[in-house]
């Protein structure tokens, strides 16, 4: 258990009653039914009353024959008669202030090696029927506290208590020293009894695993269901699920007033602040919520080793013997099914955790010996079903499922755009996907009537895994999607799916449903600049170019369905005069862009040969921007061409030969 002050330290409740066991002597009843010695009652609530009795050792409870001497001041302490090997000591009988319906005793005690102290403790209504025995269980935490040690909660009902100390030495030079008994009782009785189940909160990743009903802190009755000032939480994410019991009674009469009984111990007389345990379950299959805090709250109840990271779910109960009911074990594999699930935690997978490797889902008694845990809880009937248990845990997880972590589809884009996307999804799911088992992301887009657009490739498009991804883990898939080849507004729908098997949203999974606008495609374009062209001889041949921005949102391309080309214009698809045959496309297409692909806002040149009319005079050429299948787009643009008079150059003879012959 959770041990909050200083090895060696007392808790409050202890401090100042040191006095009162040396008072307690006087009143010593030597009737066969005492009335309550030194008692302290602590009423932190009003539905909750405890109380601590510290009775005196009694040599009228320690008859010669029972081997037990007793000795020292005060209390006094108990140990073995010179020689004997064991004792037993049966305490008066005590009555109590009021009704209880669990005890729990505190002792001192030194046990050399070989010896051993059995303390136990019984209940009656009356003083003549009583309960069975129930050997108090050392809590963890106190036993290497010099010999400091706390029970757990016994559930006991009734108003007259008694103990009893068994004494065993393997070495009668070596005898069990025990002191200081107390013995807390506590009336947890008020308070809901058969309190209604309620949800404390919903699964919101991956909707497949439904959490339990749990009943919440205010529904069976805690004095503090809102808060835990004395012991505020503390979180680190939950890794492992350790199972406890109880070793309370089994076959529990009111199972709430156990859990509340088991708060005000672990609250008020331990000093812890709060309840241990993260859960608890009854016989019934109620799920009760405990320590205060929420998801990833850090409970009590294995210690620093384990504490962190860890949910701890206590079977009310004793296990040794009895075996779980069927809607207990139904409620704790819902239970870890939900909050395994919800925590990314694989019921059937192990890591290491505290100070070694264990399994996701183990057993408070699976560390003991180890960080002071020394608990054999809970019972073989649990403890040796965990297998079992972790298999029906995992089978209630889906098979397909998933978490969207994260995306960046981009809100707007212009048809039939491309653009590469960035999906990031958690498995929640037992499948493990696999690149091999042709697992992918996939996307399809919808129109706002819900009607699929089919696009090339079938219309469902996909991305493929970069690697295996296991149940609880993330992955970012990069997708490349392509716009729809008009504008409007359009769903982008992201599923998963196993190739020739299932999309998960077939198997209830939800889809991830970003909405995009899809810009419809324009050709727009101004003129930046264009060359300089002055005058020309006739037939001479010059690179001319005009320089242009596109201002729309298509890209222009070279290639595909809406090739960009300069054309002649005014009137349209006139031949040209500058048509330089064997270097434009025909004379009424000059030339197209200067690079492949102009994308929106870019600037790019389309140069073309010109070559100059035969007969002089000034030509004025019309051009415009054209996208075959889409039509004309951008400025009349126009190129004034001045053709100079060939000039007959008369030139002396010695040249002659080497003229042109113009
Ligand atoms: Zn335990």
């Amino acid at each position: 258990m959770r041990a909050r002050w200083p090895w060696g330290g007392f808790p409050r409740w202890m401090r100042g009653l040191g006095g009162l066991a040396f008072l307690t002597l006087a009143v010593l009843s030597l009737s066969r039914i005492v009335p309550p010695l030194a008692s302290q009652s602590a009423t932190a609530s009003p539905e909750i009353r405890a109380a601590t009795l510290i009775p005196v050792l009694t040599q009228e409870a320690a008859p010669a024959g029972w081997a037990v001497s007793i000795q020292g001041a005060g209390a006094g302490r108990l140990s073995l008669q010179n020689g004997a090997d064991w004792g037993a000591y049966t305490s008066p009988i005590f009555q109590a202030d009021f009704p209880f319906n669990a005890v729990a005793l505190a002792w001192k005690a030194q046990t050399p090696a070989g010896s051993q102290i059995i303390l136990e403790v019984r209940a009656s209504p009356d003083g003549q029927e009583w309960s069975e025995w129930f050997q108090a269980e050392p809590l963890d935490g106190f036993l290497a506290d010099e010999g400091d040690n706390r029970s757990q909660v016994i559930v006991a009902r009734g108003r007259f208590l008694q103990y009893s100390a068994t004494l065993y030495a393997t070495d009668p030079d070596l005898p069990p020293k025990l002191g200081d008994v107390k013995i807390t009782y506590i009336d947890s009785s008020q308070g809901p009894s058969t309190p209604q189940p309620r949800a404390v909160g919903t699964l919101t990743r991956g909707a497949s695993v439904n959490m339990p009903a749990i009943i919440s802190r205010a529904g069976w009755g805690s004095p503090e269901p809102y808060s835990s000032d004395r012991w505020p939480p503390e979180y680190r994410e939950w890794q492992k699920v350790i199972v406890h019991d109880t070793i309370t009674k089994n076959n529990d009469p009111d199972p709430a007033a156990t859990v509340r009984a088991i708060w005000y111990y672990h609250a008020n007389t331990l000093g812890w602040g709060d309840i241990g345990y993260n859960f608890l379950i009854d016989t019934q299959g109620n799920i009760y919520d405990g320590r205060f805090g929420g998801e990833n709250a850090t409970g009590g109840h294995a210690l620093s080793c384990y504490n962190p990271g860890s949910i701890g779910v206590a079977l009310l109960g004793d296990y040794r013997y009895a075996e779980v009911s069927p809607a207990m074990e139904d409620a704790l594999e819902n239970l870890l099914a939900a909050k395994s699930y919800q925590h990314n935690i694989n019921p059937l997978g192990s890591g290491y955790f505290g100070d070694r490797t264990l399994f996701n889902i183990f057993c408070h008694r699976d560390v003991s010996g180890s960080c002071g845990n020394n608990h054999q809880d809970p019972g073989t009937y649990a403890h040796d079903r965990m297998p079992e248990f972790r298999g029906k845990v995992w089978d209630r997880f889906p098979m397909y499922s998933q978490a969207w972590v994260q995306h960046n589809t981009p809100a707007r884009m212009a048809a039939g755009a491309t653009a590469s996307v960035a999906v990031t999804v958690q498995n929640k799911g037992q499948a493990t996907w696999s690149p091999g088992s042709l697992f992918r992301l996939g996307y399809r887009w919808y129109r706002q009537d819900g009607t699929e657009v089919l696009q090339a490739g079938g219309g469902q498009q996909r991305a493929e895994l970069p690697t295996n991804i296991p149940f609880g883990q993330s992955v970012m898939i990069m997708a490349q999607i392509t716009a729809p080849p008009s504008g409007g507004a359009y769903t982008l729908q992201w599923d998963m799916l196993q190739e020739g098997v299932t999309w998960f949203s077939s198997q209830g999974s939800p889809t991830l449903d970003a909405a995009v606008a899809v810009d419809e495609l324009t050709y727009v374009a101004e003129v930046t600049a264009q060359s300089a062209y002055g005058p020309r001889l006739p037939g001479s041949k010059s690179p001319t170019w005009v320089e242009l921005r596109n201002t729309g949102t298509a890209t222009w391309y070279r290639t595909g369905a809406n090739p960009v080309k300069l054309g002649t214009w005014s009137p349209a698809d006139r031949a040209s005069a500058l048509a330089t045959a064997g270097d434009w496309e025909s004379p009424s297409r000059p030339t197209y862009a200067d690079q492949d692909a102009v994308r929106p806002s870019q600037v790019v040149r389309f140069t073309f040969l010109a070559t100059a009319p035969a007969g002089p005079g000034l030509y004025r050429e019309h051009f415009r921007l054209t996208a075959d299948g889409k039509g004309w787009f951008g400025p009349d643009m126009f190129l004034d061409i001045t053709v100079l008079r060939p000039i007959k150059t008369y030139l002396p003879q010695v040249y002659q030969r080497y003229s042109g012959g113009w």
